[in-house]
């Protein structure tokens, strides 16, 4: 991978967060010379951006020396061709080895788990096994003080399990983790799986240390006071709570949260079992205005990079089994794939096909908004937000549909207009006018309407 393609000078970084490119990934803060750092990077809360941001040691603010970046640029080609040496036969899905869906044998971290528990299991199996040392991943519910820890223990994974959509200080811990000479497995979102290879590509270190990289699928991180919106429509007050688990109870899960001075759980609902109106709350808050820019301009959803990608089957066939939750499998190379089935062998994981077709259903027309980022990139700049450098793969360059524009502006017009709070008031019945015509089908809205009727 050329230097070029990944890394950007340690005094471009404070741009990437003016410009609203930053994702707080704190992947910035790994020097990619050990011996010849000269620069210190640390993540600290941006009031304003609502997400960690990095911040440089003054002396070193003018430095040249390069970090790895994925706020500012993503090079699908370079990195397909560094991590497989080749590029992916079918652009849509990336490259694959098999693509399962499965759960965690250990019912208890199936339950408190995302989705299947897939995650976890495996790194528990790891720890176990002495197959890693630590591994890195996110830790607590504390929805103010999330951040990235080097897990070693059975707690640690506990404490890791679930999925936070609001930000964390991922990078908290990746300067231990670059300066320590053990094993290591790194969870991370798929910008942070493609940084840490970017990474692994100028620190042999660190790679020969890498046992593996499980990458989650990812719709977007959301600011914390858009998760706020939708709460105080059950009273709740976002400053006031301590922990909050979004994926608690029967698969794909309620929120589940505890206010400070009472142990009482609270559990609000989020699509499942919840009211139509509810729900297009929930898509205001949760999908809408909020969003961190560069998540709208984003080409990977599905952990391109990663040795083993995780997310959730959204298909009806395992709602239907109302259970303790499935995670979507897909192994990427054949580190991943041997882990994998060592994983079903030992009888940690149980696992079943899931075809091509069925994992892209089961994303929904995020992953092609994703893999035809360039038209999102595109209309970014003419609203006037600044975009990241991004190159696709050849084989999804082709045609864009008339669609795929007007959700572009759709999402991105929402985003520019964040700040315009007057509006805030019209967010539902904006949210309404999209869910009954953006689709422009007959069909689709009268049966939509019915719903909406019905508040179902
Ligand atoms: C912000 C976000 C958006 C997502 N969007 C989608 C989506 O659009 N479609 C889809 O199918 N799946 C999505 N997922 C993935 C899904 O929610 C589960 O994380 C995934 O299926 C793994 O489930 P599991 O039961 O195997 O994980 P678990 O066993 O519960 O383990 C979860 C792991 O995720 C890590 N983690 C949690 N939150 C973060 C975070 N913010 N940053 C980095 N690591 C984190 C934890 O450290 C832990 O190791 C998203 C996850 C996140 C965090
Ligand atoms: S996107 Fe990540 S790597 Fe880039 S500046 Fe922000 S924290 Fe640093
Ligand atoms: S949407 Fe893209 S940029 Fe945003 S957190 Fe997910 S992978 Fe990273």
């Amino acid at each position: 991978m050329t230097a070029s393609s990944s890394t950007i000078a340690v005094n471009e970084l404070d741009e990437v967060v003016s410009s609203g490119r930053c994702i707080g990934c704190g992947m910035c803060s790994i020097p990619l010379s050990f011996a010849e750092a000269t620069s210190k990077v640390d993540l600290v809360w941006s009031k304003d951006e609502e997400t960690w941001v990095p911040t440089i040691a003054s002396s070193d603010a003018a430095s040249l020396e390069q970090r790895v970046c994925p706020g500012a640029k993503v090079d699908m080609k370079a990195l397909s061709q560094d991590v497989f040496g080749e590029q992916p036969e079918d652009g849509f899905v990336g490259v694959t080895k098999s693509i399962q869906a499965g759960y965690a044998t250990d019912e208890t971290v199936r339950k408190f788990a995302a989705s299947g528990g897939v995650t976890t299991a495996l790194l528990q199996h790891w720890l176990n096994e002495d197959i890693i040392d630590f591994a890195y991943c996110t830790a607590g519910l504390d929805p103010h003080n999330g951040k990235g820890q080097i897990a070693r223990y059975s707690d640690d994974l506990r404490n890791s399990a679930g999925s936070h959509y609001h930000p964390v200080n991922f990078g908290a811990a990746l300067e231990e983790l670059a300066e320590s000479n053990e094993r290591f497995a790194f969870v991370g979102l798929p910008c942070e799986v493609s940084a840490m290879r970017s990474v692994m590509a100028y620190r042999d270190d660190i790679a020969q240390r890498c046992v593996a990289i499980i990458g989650l699928f990812c719709g977007g991180i959301n600011r914390y006071s858009g998760i706020g919106h939708y709460l105080s429509n059950f009273g709740v007050e976002a400053e006031n709570v301590e922990e909050i688990d979004y994926r608690d109870g029967v698969w794909p899960g309620q929120i589940a949260l505890k206010q400070k001075n009472s142990s009482e759980i609270q559990r609000i609902p989020r699509i499942r079992g919840n009211s139509r109106w509810n729900i297009l709350r929930y898509m205001v808050s949760f999908q809408g205005y909020w969003m961190l820019p560069r998540c709208r301009i984003c080409p990977d959803q599905i952990s391109d990079f990663a040795d083993l990608a995780v997310g959730d089957p959204h298909l009806t066939r395992f709602k239907e089994k109302e259970s303790a939750g499935y995670s979507a499998v897909i192994a990427r190379t054949d580190t991943g794939e041997q882990l994998l089935q060592n994983a079903v062998a030992d009888g940690i994981i149980c696992s079943e096909q899931l075809s091509r077709d069925e994992l892209v259903a089961s994303q929904g027309y995020t992953l092609e908004n994703r893999r035809h980022a360039d038209v999102t990139r595109n209309m970014a700049r003419r609203l006037g937000i600044v975009a990241p450098e991004l190159k696709l793969y050849d084989d999804v360059k082709g045609a864009r549909s008339w669609h795929q524009h007007v959700y572009a502006f759709v999402d991105l017009y929402k985003i520019k207009i964040r700040k315009w709070t007057f509006l805030r008031p019209f967010y539902v019945p904006i949210q309404i006018g999209e869910y009954l015509f953006l689709t422009f089908s007959p069909r689709l809205i009268a049966s939509r309407t019915k719903k909406l009727l019905k508040n179902k």
